[in-house]
């Protein structure tokens, strides 16, 4: 799929949508989901322009692969996880549900999570 730069984590990278910011850096930034489906539940998305994980993984360099990683588990850490644990998910294409078509993990935790997937 084409990257298109209207989606919503598009916009909020432009500062045209408002986040509740985590954390930022250079390859990512992490806000609160809107719609919760854990008592803690962060979104991490990248800087680059790429549609899902497999975008990412073709189209990044191992900087920026690293960077990204980096970002989620400092992510983590702001959000006081580490200890407790959490669950990571990223949605790709069609039969995942992906909603909105810009890379993010989504970050699960602050209570004990279910055990299906
Ligand atoms: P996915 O199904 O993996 O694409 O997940 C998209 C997630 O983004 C959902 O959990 C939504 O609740 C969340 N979401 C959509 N728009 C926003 C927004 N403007 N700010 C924060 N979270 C959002």
């Amino acid at each position: 799929m084409e990257y298109n730069s209207n989606n919503a984590f598009a916009k909020i990278l432009r500062g045209e949508i408002p986040a509740q910011k985590i954390y930022e850096d250079e390859f990512a930034m992490a806000f609160y989901d809107i719609a919760p489906k854990a008592k803690i539940h962060a979104l991490v998305i990248s800087k680059a322009m790429v549609v899902d994980f497999e975008d990412f993984v073709e189209h990044s360099n191992a900087t920026e692969i690293e960077g990204y990683m980096r970002a989620i588990v400092r992510t983590a850490e702001k959000l006081g996880l580490i200890e407790g644990g959490y669950r990571l998910v990223f949605n790709s294409g069609k039969n995942s549900g992906q909603e909105v078509p810009h890379l993010h993990a989504h970050i699960l935790g602050g209570e004990p999570l279910s055990t299906h997937l």
